[in-house]
């Protein structure tokens, strides 16, 4: 079987492209057919020679993901079924807005953290999706839809901080000038809350906004419908989205909204002791049942 170059970084391309005593620039022409352009194969490649075009093609392929299935509603939101190489399936959601369009990508095939309320919580995890995955689902929308994605989310199937390697690798080609030039402001990474993992983003470069799926403002009853709060303190969480606030950008609360679970009025007090002091943004989600 041919080596897929879509998996490959553009410092990975150049390497490879080294080791076969071709220039380095190569590689960047090579990285923008693939993420800029579009490209299924070398054949395409009309800036590169013809006998270099073949002899890459005997040796790689850029194989990416595939449109299984997509699914419209009325109010324009489209939700894309893609199958991946090892014929597994991921979802991801586009939605216009009035001058944007934001995509809500995967990470994981499924999810390890079983939250109680969530469909995806309750399917086996497969495995953590690698970089080009990830941003295939965004080119491939962008392709389908006909316009630049604005805004994209880490939120669709899987835990984006169990997965942060290929996350920070996806976000240098969403945001590379040569990849798909969407700036890393204009994503956000929505987590349930781990805490090693907003740390981690702490210390890193990355730009990303961040998103913490809170939804229950006591530990009791987050850690009986989220087991991975059991390992995550609120006390603890909400110090480090405290400082996620103040030195990288503003941090969005989401609640999820359960009938009689968490909507009544002294969860709603809880809530706003709990933020208090945090410059951030509540967002409250209605329930899908
Ligand atoms: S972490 Fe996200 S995807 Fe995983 S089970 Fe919880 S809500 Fe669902």
């Amino acid at each position: 079987m041919r080596v897929n170059l879509r998996a490959y970084s553009l410092e990975r391309i150049k390497c490879a492209m080294a080791a076969r005593n071709i220039a380095p620039y190569r590689a960047a022409q090579i990285f923008q057919w693939i993420w800029q352009k579009n490209a299924q194969d070398f054949s395409v490649m009309t800036n590169i020679s013809k006998t270099l075009r073949h002899a890459l093609a005997e040796e790689f392929d850029i194989r990416g993901l595939v449109i299984e299935k997509i699914a419209g509603t009325k109010d324009g939101v489209q939700k894309f079924l893609f199958r991946t190489e090892d014929n597994l399936y991921i979802e991801t959601v586009s939605i216009p807005e009035q001058k944007r369009w934001t995509i809500c990508v995967s990470t994981q095939v499924g999810c390890p953290l079983n939250c109680r309320f969530c469909a995806t919580g309750l399917m086996d995890f497969k495995r953590n999706l690698g970089a080009h995955e990830i941003v295939d689902q965004i080119r491939l929308v962008q392709q389908s839809i006909g316009s630049k994605i604005t805004n994209i989310v880490f939120m669709g199937m899987g835990e984006p901080l169990l997965n942060l390697k290929q996350v920070t690798e996806a976000l240098d080609i969403i945001s590379s000038p040569i990849g798909l030039s969407i700036s890393q402001r204009h994503t956000t990474i929505s987590t349930v809350g781990i805490i090693k993992g907003i740390r981690e983003l702490l210390r890193s470069t990355l730009k990303t906004k961040l998103a913490i799926s809170l939804n229950f403002a006591d530990d009791q009853l987050r850690q009986k419908m989220m087991p991975v709060a059991k390992g995550n303190p609120l006390k603890e969480l909400m110090s480090v989205a405290r400082e996620y606030s103040i030195k990288k950008s503003m941090v969005t609360f989401e609640y999820v909204l359960i009938d009689r679970i968490n909507d009544h009025l002294e969860d709603a007090e809880r809530l706003l002791k709990l933020v208090n002091g945090i410059p951030s943004k509540i967002n409250l989600i209605t329930y899908n049942p």
